[in-house]
């Protein structure tokens, strides 16, 4: 197989899963569209960790809270003097790379390291270690912290200035009481969001891992500060379990313990994912304590305590965040289910094996032939079956190159319509992982579309 990496990045142009923005402008760094597979399969990933998250768990509600807010908000939670990341420059060709993203590849963690003196110390310290292609590390300039919140023009004549979101969770703790009252609950319980969020991050490669726009899945718990311990325990495994669920092996997964602790945190780590350009952060779980909540309170002067009944006592709630990005997520995958297999006609077939669940699309709907007959009773089958599942309709092409085509974004059934289906109301249908076709009436199809036939 040539490299699996470049390999997704060209099936995802070619099949419709993602396209660089503004490409006929020459694109736009750090953007990107999903095409009409992508769109499928992104709302599929999202839909299964809102039902595996939300639904399944009766102690946590979703809530959708919008992109802009108060200016007030990413002062209170740090984000308009710390959210920022470690930059140096290349004094020749004004380009910018992230230091502790150097620092980490020859093998320096400053991870959570805010004191940029420090930065500075390990960098010149191991500068000579360091190897970028086509760049004189001489000519690299000392590390600074570039701020990464996204400036807008939106009510600015009202305030000085207005920022994108950088994360979804000030959304969830800004609205922290209006949710504890309209649940009628005091304390333990989950908020979970999925939504945009934009960054400016000073080098926005590694096609969609790093993104300037990208979407956020979020769940923060909010509970009595002795349950910390056992929140954490119980989302580390609830995030573990869902993407074993989504698809995602689990030696390419691994737990990832913070170094250095932001210090509002106090346990924090990283689920990884080995992508093929090494292992990288795919979703945060954080123990924030009470931090956000208690800026809150102190910059908007609104009460974020409660009372506890039973110890007579007030407490600000501690949190423990999930932060997953959509993107990361939809990467890995894509990555995990890219399989190359050779046929006994020693052709290669690309085929996609995602869990049917979120496959794109459910069923390929073939005619044999693009005659009249079989076409209109093609139309029948797809209108029957895209009531309940997610149909391709396709009549372009040999039959061998529809198969690659579904097999290529991942559907789990093709249905071929041919003549026999003109006279005894039976097609075939192809089941994507083992090519086997079996002959089922049409009234009988439902039966023999099940996702258990996929392990
Ligand atoms: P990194 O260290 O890779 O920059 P981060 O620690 O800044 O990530 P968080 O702020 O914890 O990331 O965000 C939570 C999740 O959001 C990450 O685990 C990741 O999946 C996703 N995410 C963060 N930044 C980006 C980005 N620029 N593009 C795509 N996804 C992102």
């Amino acid at each position: 197989m040539e490299n699996k990496w470049e390999a997704v990045i060209k099936l995802c142009k070619s099949r419709g899963f993602m396209f660089p923005s503004s490409e006929i402008y020459d694109g736009f760094s750090g953007v990107y569209d999903y095409g009409p597979m992508g769109v499928e399969l992104e709302k599929n990933i999202k839909a299964k960790w809102w039902k595996d998250i939300v639904h399944r768990n009766k102690d946590i509600f979703g809530i959708n809270s919008a992109i802009f807010t108060n200016p007030k908000v990413w002062e209170a939670s740090g984000h308009t003097s710390n959210f920022s990341d470690p930059c140096t420059t290349d004094k020749k060709t004004g380009i910018k790379y992230r230091v502790d993203h150097l620092l980490e590849k020859i093998g320096v963690d400053c991870n959570g390291v805010t004191d940029i003196d420090k930065i500075k110390k390990l960098f010149n310290d191991s500068k000579k270690l360091i190897k970028i292609e086509g760049v004189d590390v001489n000519d690299l300039q000392d590390p600074e912290f570039v701020n990464l919140l996204v400036e807008s023009n939106l009510n600015k004549t009202k305030f000085e200035k207005t920022y994108l979101r950088g994360e979804t969770c000030q959304g969830i703790f800004i609205n922290y009481k209006n949710i504890s009252n309209s649940i009628n609950k005091n304390i333990g319980f989950g908020v979970a969001q999925i939504g945009k969020a934009f960054r400016n991050e000073i080098s926005a490669r590694q096609f969609i891992f790093r993104l300037r726009e990208f979407q956020q899945m979020e769940m923060q718990y909010f509970d009595f500060p002795n349950k910390s311990r056992e929140n954490f325990e119980r989302f580390k495994k609830l995030s573990f379990e869902f993407l074993i669920s989504l698809g995602i092996s689990k030696e390419n997964i691994r737990y990832k313990d913070h170094d250095n602790l932001v210090f509002y945190c106090k346990n924090a780590l990283d689920i990884e994912y080995k992508y093929p350009v090494g292992w990288k952060e795919l979703e945060g779980i954080h123990d924030r304590g009470d931090w956000d909540l208690s800026q809150h309170q102190k910059f908007s002067k609104t009460t974020m305590e409660f009372f506890d009944e039973m110890t007579k006592k007030s407490y600000t709630p501690n949190v423990i965040e999930t932060s997953i990005g959509v993107e990361r997520l939809f990467l890995a995958v894509l990555l995990e289910s890219y399989t190359e297999e050779e046929l006994p006609d020693k052709t290669t077939r690309v085929v996609l094996k995602l869990k049917p669940e979120i496959a794109p699309i459910y069923i390929a709907v073939l005619p044999l032939f693009k005659k009249e007959n079989l076409k209109q009773k093609a139309v029948s089958v797809f209108n029957i079956l895209s009531n309940d599942y997610v149909c391709l309709y396709d009549e372009t092409q040999s039959i061998g190159k529809r198969y690659r085509r579904a097999d290529e974004v991942g559907t789990p059934f093709c249905i071929t319509i041919d003549y026999q289906t003109l006279e005894d109301e039976t097609v075939t249908i192809r089941n994507r992982d083992s090519m086997k076709q079996d002959r089922v009436r049409i009234s009988d199809l439902k039966k023999s579309l099940s996702p258990d036939l996929f392990d």
